[in-house]
């Protein structure tokens, strides 16, 4: 059987990766960028940047945590200047974001370990950057992902409800999605799966209420679970 065929499948023609994730791609050109890619093509393209970004955006809106994160890069952009400011300064300059307590302590500390553990650079390894306090997988993968070409699939909520809402995926939490994701996705699409489905979750297959009649995938889409769409 193939992947989403089922459930409310109807009038609906088989579903077909390459051309959702297409469609996709022309729907959100229009959309901003999610906010660690909206860094990169900004310059903050190392590993460090981007997991400090990732941290920031945690239980973040984008367009808090984008400025937020340009505003500490701007003054302190490697682990060494990082651990050069406490993590008064750090909070400081972090606080539009939420908790900013307890991130800037995660920050300082990551900072500081990356120069006296690593020599200063973080090492491409998804099971060394999780054991950061306050780095997940998510943000693990991303960040590999944006910063360093690794296949790694982020599985965020947005990745979670719509791969779960087209019948891609049929699973109960991120972590199983990843799971699922991994044995499913082309591997071609594993970095930009996150790139294209935070901008659509936002915008058109959201959390309530998704724009079903306007969607480019609704022909393939089995809407799993959605029951008053617009
Ligand atoms: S908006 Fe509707 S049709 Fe489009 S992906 Fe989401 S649930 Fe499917």
């Amino acid at each position: 059987m193939e992947p989403g065929d089922g459930d409310g499948a109807g009038d609906k023609i088989p579903f077909d990766i390459d051309t959702v994730l297409g469609r996709i791609r022309q729907e959100v050109r229009g959309f901003a960028d999610a906010a660690m890619f909206a860094l990169a093509t900004r310059g903050h393209t190392s590993l460090f940047e981007q997991l400090v970004a990732c941290i920031l955006s945690i239980r973040t809106r984008d367009e808090v945590s984008l400025p937020t994160a340009l505003t500490l890069l701007r003054r302190a952009s490697t682990p060494k200047a990082m651990s050069q400011l406490t993590p008064e300064q750090i909070e400081a300059l972090i606080r539009p974001v939420t908790f900013p307590e307890p991130k800037a302590r995660q920050l300082h500390a990551l900072a500081q370990r990356t120069v006296e553990e690593f020599g200063g650079q973080l090492p491409e390894d998804v099971a060394v950057l999780q054991s950061f306090r306050g780095v997940g997988p998510k943000c693990a993968h991303l960040a590999l992902g944006v910063a360093c070409g690794h296949e790694a699939i982020s599985v965020d909520i947005h990745v979670h409800r719509v791969t779960n809402r087209w019948g891609y995926v049929r699973t109960r939490a991120p972590e199983q999605t990843l799971k699922a994701l991994e044995g499913l996705l082309p591997r071609t699409y594993w970095i930009e799966i996150n790139r294209l489905l935070v901008p659509f979750g936002k915008h058109v297959c959201t959390g309530s209420r998704p724009l079903c009649s306007r969607c480019p995938v609704l022909s393939m889409c089995r809407q799993v679970g959605v029951s008053h769409p617009r």
